[in-house]
């Protein structure tokens, strides 16, 4: 087996090799340790069959890990500057694909009709640029890809607001989005020094198991999301004060949101963070 790339002295090498400058505006801190990317790729439970998608391949040493369990990888990278070392990082593996592109303005769903022909399991698997963890997530999610699920690193405040059960302090319109498509969990947490340069923050792996059905039945999804972020604009305001502020129209369709909040027998004076997904979805 060709040696990982995931260490500190081949990292370093790599790196002095290219002359190579981290650029925190693109969220650049690379793992150095391979138990760790084994143990995200065993959460994925990726096997000989399966595609991965990997955003953002750093100099490879995920995409390695990758490789190695999956039938293929396709990963995007936004910089530049990363391609050639890829090339030679990743040249032992010929069933990696790098498309140089922001991930946010790929075309996701065509990537994996085009690459991915006669794969039905796929999983997005990746250490995300803390810049973008969030809208990188929603993006997956909301264009409702073919995949089986996500597991990827992200800061573990992110991780903890995204798994949150009603009435923490960390439940909010973030946890009711993604778990309004997946079952979400956090599945380990990662110390600082297994990166480099070292984050700020500290960070932690979750894993999104896409539901078949949404969690919840609703008429308009569109206004659900409207709802759930209304109702958690002002968290020390009651669900009645945010619901009138924030929705459009609210002042004059008091009565209104008040009598859909008595049918769904929800006090109109708890507050947003109180609500299950099944009662905004009433
Ligand atoms: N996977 C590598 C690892 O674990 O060592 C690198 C992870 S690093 C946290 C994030 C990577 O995402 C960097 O390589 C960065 O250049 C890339 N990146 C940042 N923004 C991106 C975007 N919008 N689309 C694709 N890649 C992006």
């Amino acid at each position: 087996m060709n040696k990982d790339i995931a260490t500190p002295v081949r990292t370093r090498t790599i790196l002095e090799k290219y002359g190579f400058s981290f650029k925190k505006s693109l969220g650049q801190n690379f793992l150095i340790d391979t138990n760790i990317l084994r143990k995200i790729v065993d959460f994925a439970d990726i096997g000989e069959h399966s595609g991965a998608i990997e955003i953002g391949p750093g100099i490879g040493a995920l995409t390695e890990q990758l490789a190695r369990s999956s039938k293929k990888v396709v990963a995007f990278e936004i910089d530049q500057r990363l391609l050639p070392i890829l090339s030679e990082t990743l040249s032992p593996y010929p069933n990696v694909k790098i498309i140089h592109k922001d991930v946010l303005e790929a075309n996701v769903q065509e990537v994996i009709d085009e690459e991915f022909t006669t794969l039905k399991d796929i999983m997005v698997v990746a250490n995300l640029p803390y810049y973008v963890t969030t809208p990188i997530i929603m993006k997956l999610l909301e264009e409702r890809l073919p995949i089986r699920g996500i597991v990827v690193m992200l800061q573990k405040e992110v991780a903890d607001r995204i798994s949150a059960s009603p009435g923490t302090k960390d439940y909010g319109s973030l946890s009711i989005a993604v778990q309004y498509y997946t079952k979400a969990e956090t599945v380990m947490i990662v110390p600082k020094t297994v990166f480099v340069p070292q984050p700020n923050v500290d960070s932690a792996v979750i894993r999104l198991t896409r539901r078949e059905k949404p969690a919840v039945l609703v008429k308009d999804e569109g206004f659900f999301f409207q709802v759930t972020k209304a109702s958690f604009a002002q968290r020390r305001k009651t669900l009645l004060n945010n619901l009138t502020s924030q929705l459009p129209d609210g002042k004059q369709k008091k009565e209104e949101i008040l009598s859909a909040l008595h049918e769904s027998k929800i006090e109109p004076s708890r507050r947003g963070e109180t609500l299950s997904l099944e009662e905004f979805a009433d």
